[in-house]
Formats: C-alpha cells, sequence, structure tokens
C-alpha cells in the first residue's frame, strides 16, 4: 500500500477542499435539526445538491462526457473523505447519483443517457431503487412483480418493499419479470418507472427511530413505455448486478472520518459524565472499550485502503467490498452498544428533550444501527460472499 497522493492527486484534494471551505453552510446541522418534516429536510439537502451541481462537484466518479469529473478511484475516495471532514450535508439523489446513474451510463442507450443523466446529476429527479419484495429480499431472483407487454408498452403489477427515498422519487428503477416461464434468473427486466404514473402507490414506513425513511410501493397496471427498458428484455439481471456491485462503491473512504469523529465526541462525553462518583473516562472497563473502539476505526481505515490499492492495481472489485460491509456496519453497533453504556440513561433521550446530548443523535444513532447489517446485502449474505470467492468454500445457497 502507498498512502502517498499524486501531485495531481494533492491537487484535486485542494480544491475540493477550497470549494468546500468556502461552500458549506455554517450552522446547517442546528437549522436541518430544527426543521420539522422530512419534506423540509429533503428540501434542504436537494439545494444543497444543486450548489455542488453548480460548481461542478456532483457525480465525480461519472465521465466527464456525462457531467463527472472521470476522477480516478484515488480522487473519489479522496472526494468522500473531504466531504465528510468538511461535514457538508449528504446529497439528496443519492441512489440517483452513487448507483442508479451508473448503471444508465452502463447500459442505456443513448437516448436514455440524454433523458435521465443531467437531472440526476443536478437533484431535478429523484430516484429510488425499487428491488426487494415483501418475498424477495436477500433471494431477489424470487421476485413476483411482472411486467405484462401490451403494445408498445408494459404493464406492470405488484408489491415493493423497503423502498429508500420512495416517498420522495420521482423515478424508480425497478426489477419486475417478464418471462414467468423462464429459468428464475433469466425472465428479469430492469425498467426505468416514472413514479408519477397513474397506478402508483406509495405508502410509507415508519422504523424505530421515528423516521419514514423507506416505503413500500404499490403498482397496479402501471404502464410503463418499452424504450423505458435499460437493457434488453429478460436480461434485467445482469443489468441489477450493476446497480448492486455500485452499492458497495468508494462511498465507504466518508465512513473512517465519521467513525472517526463520533468516536472522539463520545471520548469528550466520557468525561462528563459521571460513573461511580468519578468521570467515566476514568473507569477502567469504560477506558477499554473505548481503546477497542479506536483500535477498529483503525483497522476499518487501514483494511479500506488495502482493499482500495487492490482494485486499483486489478481493477475489478472482489469480495473486499463484502469484508468492509461486515465489518463497519457490524461496528456501528459494538460502537453504539458501548455509547450507550457510558452515557447511560441519557443514551435513550430523543431531539426534544432538553437534556439529549448533541440534540438527540446518540438515541437515533443506536436505532439506525440495526439497519446497518440488514440494508444493501444483510451480513449473512456478505458472509456467504466472503467464504464463497475469497476463503473458496463450496457455495452454501
Ligand atoms: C435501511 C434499509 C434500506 C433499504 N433500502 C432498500 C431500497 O432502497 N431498495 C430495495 O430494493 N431494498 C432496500 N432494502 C431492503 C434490503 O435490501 C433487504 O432488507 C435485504 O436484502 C434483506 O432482505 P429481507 O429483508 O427480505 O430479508 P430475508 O432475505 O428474508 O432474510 C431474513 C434473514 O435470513 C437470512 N438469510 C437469508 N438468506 C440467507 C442465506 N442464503 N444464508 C444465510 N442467511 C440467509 C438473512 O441474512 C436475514 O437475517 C433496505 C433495507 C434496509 C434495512
Amino acid at each position: 500500500m502507498d498512502l502517498t497522493l499524486t501531485v495531481l492527486e494533492q491537487k484535486f484534494r485542494d480544491e475540493l477542499r477550497a470549494w468546500l471551505g468556502g461552500n458549506v453552510p455554517t450552522g446547517w446541522r442546528a437549522r436541518h435539526a430544527a426543521m420539522k418534516s422530512i419534506e423540509e429536510r429533503f428540501a434542504f439537502i436537494r439545494a444543497w445538491q444543486r450548489e455542488v451541481y453548480d460548481a461542478g462537484w456532483a457525480g465525480v466518479a461519472w465521465p466527464k462526457q456525462f457531467g463527472g469529473r472521470g476522477a480516478s478511484l484515488i480522487e473519489q475516495v479522496i472526494y468522500h473523505e473531504e466531504m465528510a471532514r468538511a461535514q457538508a450535508p449528504l446529497m439528496a439523489n443519492v441512489l440517483g447519483i452513487g448507483i442508479i446513474g451508473p448503471t444508465i451510463i452502463g447500459w442505456g442507450t443513448d437516448e436514455q443517457k440524454r433523458r435521465f443523466l443531467a437531472s440526476i446529476l443536478s437533484g431535478e429527479e429523484i430516484w429510488c431503487q425499487g428491488f426487494s419484495e415483501p418475498g424477495a429480499g436477500s433471494d431477489l431472483a424470487a421476485l413476483r412483480t411482472e411486467a405484462r407487454r401490451d403494445g408498445d408498452d408494459f404493464l406492470v403489477s405488484g408489491h415493493k418493499v423497503w423502498t429508500s427515498y420512495g416517498w420522495a422519487a420521482d423515478w424508480c428503477a425497478l426489477l419486475v419479470r417478464t418471462d414467468p416461464e423462464a429459468p428464475r434468473h433469466k425472465g428479469l427486466t430492469y425498467l426505468l418507472v416514472d413514479m408519477h404514473s397513474p397506478g402508483v402507490a406509495v405508502r410509507p414506513l415508519r422504523q424505530m427511530t421515528g423516521e419514514c425513511e423507506f416505503t413500500e410501493i404499490l403498482f397496479d397496471s402501471v404502464r410503463v413505455p418499452a424504450w423505458n427498458a435499460l437493457g434488453s428484455v429478460n436480461d434485467g439481471w445482469n443489468v441489477a448486478i450493476t446497480t448492486l456491485m455500485h452499492e458497495r462503491g468508494t462511498f465507504g473512504a466518508s465512513l473512517h472520518v465519521n467513525f472517526k469523529r463520533q468516536f472522539d465526541r463520545l471520548v469528550e462525553l466520557s468525561h462528563t459524565i459521571d460513573r461511580n462518583g468519578r468521570p467515566a473516562a476514568e473507569d477502567p472497563a469504560i477506558r477499554q472499550k473505548l481503546a477497542q473502539c479506536c483500535a477498529e476505526v483503525e483497522i476499518f481505515r487501514l483494511t479500506q485502503m488495502r482493499a482500495i490499492t487492490r482494485v486499483s492495481r486489478s481493477g475489478a472489485p472482489g469480495a473486499e467490498g463484502s469484508i468492509l460491509k461486515i465489518f463497519w456496519s457490524e461496528y456501528m453497533q459494538r460502537f453504539q452498544q458501548v455509547a450507550a453504556e457510558i452515557l447511560g440513561p441519557y443514551s435513550q433521550l430523543t431531539e426534544e428533550c432538553a437534556y439529549a446530548p448533541d440534540a438527540g443523535q446518540w438515541a437515533h444513532a443506536f436505532l439506525r444501527a440495526r439497519g446497518h447489517t440488514i440494508e444493501a446485502g444483510t451480513s449473512e449474505i456478505q458472509r456467504n460472499i466472503v467464504g464463497a470467492y475469497t476463503l473458496g468454500l463450496p457455495k452454501s445457497y
């Protein structure tokens, strides 16, 4: 591993750092936290995405011809690290920029690229990913939402679930079954569906954090032009793999920066919270747990660097993404557990309570962390991938 940046990479970092220094809105977190509705918060990050886009920093990984910067793998890592260091707001169109846009770039016709890509980058049109169903999650090929050909259109009927941003989305990357007679992986098609079409019903799903980050979507004979098929009809599985590969992309580079910041903050708090008559930071058991978290953040950072080095040499991602996903999602749960032990009853206080440390973000993060080992492939599924592709074990499924 060589962690030294080249002159060009340093230039890229300095340019981005300077832009962020002058443009991340000061005090935005407090203003964002004070916004009462999810719609208002979303409008805020949408406006931020527009600024990033106007300055030419949206979709850095995308080729220049499609509005991106054609950034190298290392530059993408720098980008995510710098965004996290500057504590910039997240982008609104996370799925559009991160996974669906790149899939359109890979599989779309010229007309499809012209129609969709610019509005993804600017945040004008928000996207969601309609893959999971009540009977198809880890076993995605079991999906049953069907699309029947009707002249120049498909008629789509079915039920998707756990769709992040479904409530905000203008478009959905929808995986449907177009040939029920074909083997499970063969009869699927990847459709780009207008969420404002008649017959689309979106129902919010409330999580234990109290938020409705995701939704279920019902499709009742929704008319979708055949033009909106991405890739060939019945070849949707291969198109979907492209989306899933991008799901484990370089965004993880921001995580170790955020983990370190959260860790440092917990150490600060541990000096202010009393435990058995002295600051928690002086309790040997607490010190040991904090030291373990500190070591794990560093292990994660270096494992990530090693994975990036390997991918930049081989040109192809391997099972590293799965190893990292298991590590960070399970670390997050361990860390939140330690935070809850240190903060005690304060860890349960939500933003409505004036005594909640850091405006209730600890209570929120503890609950939200449960989903990390499920979203984008569960820990069990990631372990199956590592077992099969890294350890060479026989497949268990
Ligand atoms: C926060 C969040 C956001 C999400 N956003 C989206 C989204 O935007 N779009 C979308 O389409 N989906 C989304 N999902 C859904 C997610 O992809 C699925 O929840 C996930 O793939 C697991 O599927 P499932 O819930 O059906 O569980 P199941 O597949 O039914 O699994 C249940 C349990 O069985 C285990 N299991 C299943 N198969 C195996 C096996 N072969 N070997 C060992 N263990 C196994 C699983 O690990 C799990 O513990 C989101 C989920 C979460 C939590």
